[in-house]
């Protein structure tokens, strides 16, 4: 059985005293909760990889950052490498969010996501790779083309041995801070698929990869999402910045796929 695994991408929000308060305000909700039936993770800005990790010591919430660079070390202004997110205590970090595809200054591509998937593995962390199409995409009927094409594209020499090698996150663009989430079945189909292809590119492993959905999810429509059987979890923006919508998330999770 794959391990529920819960992650909220705080982006660009918070400051140092909002940031340590909802992990205070986290550390006490789960402690009400089952222990050890899913990972919860948080994701904040690279300046508090370092004071949240203090927090989070000896608990069991899990740290993530939110992007890396994927040279180790370098002349390279303003960027943060593998090694140096490990340092901190991290064990996730998302690569090719759709922000970072999309929006952010000159846009990842996929042979950059490729390098960052790769630059992650070897400083030891877990990749959480995200994917997803745009609205354009799912209307004219090529999400899962996309989805092929964005995934193969990231795993281009990579290896994937064990479980926690990878994470997949779909998450269709059109669904991201829009408060328009993607149906269960548009979830379930789109899981489906990416295990399918995982499996193609990868192997047996793909059973035992997790795949998150992510857009869009809140304490009411995640019980729905996260009860489809390939749905592993959620990857949590908007939500995940208020203890008690991200806690009603991993709740709602929790109890869909029967973990309390
Ligand atoms: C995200 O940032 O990955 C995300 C899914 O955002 P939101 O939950 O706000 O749609």
């Amino acid at each position: 059985m794959r391990h529920l695994l819960v992650a909220g991408n705080w982006k660009m929000n918070l400051n140092l005293a909002g940031a340590e308060s909802l992990i205070r305000e986290l550390l006490a909700g789960l402690r009400e909760l089952p222990h050890n039936r899913a990972d919860v993770v948080v994701c904040p800005p690279f300046v508090y990889l370092f004071p949240v990790a203090q927090l989070l010591r000896g608990t069991s919430i899990q740290l993530g950052a939110q992007n890396l660079y994927f040279e180790a070390q370098g002349a390279f202004t303003g960027e943060v490498s593998g090694p140096m997110i490990a340092e901190t205590g991290a064990k996730y970090v998302i690569v090719g969010h759709s922000e970072r595809r999309h929006t952010i200054g000159h846009r990842e591509d996929d042979r950059m996501v490729n390098l960052k998937l790769r630059a992650a593995q070897q400083a030891g962390l877990t990749p959480i790779l995200c994917v997803g199409e745009t609205l354009a995409e799912r209307q004219s009927g090529q999400t899962l083309d996309v989805l092929t094409f964005q995934l193969t594209a990231a795993l281009v020499n990579v290896k994937l041995d064990r479980p926690d090698d990878l994470v997949i996150a779909y998450e269709p663009v059109w669904a991201i801070g829009t408060g328009h989430n993607a149906t269960p079945q548009q979830a379930q189909e789109a899981h489906v698929h990416l295990r399918r292809e995982l499996n193609r590119l990868a192997g047996p492993i793909a059973e035992s990869v997790r795949i998150l959905y992510g857009g869009s999810i809140k304490p009411e429509n995640a019980g729905e999402l996260m009860g489809q059987p390939d749905v592993d979890g959620g990857l949590v923006g908007g939500a995940s910045l208020k203890a008690a919508s991200f806690l009603g998330i991993v709740r709602a999770a929790l109890a869909a796929k029967g973990r309390c």
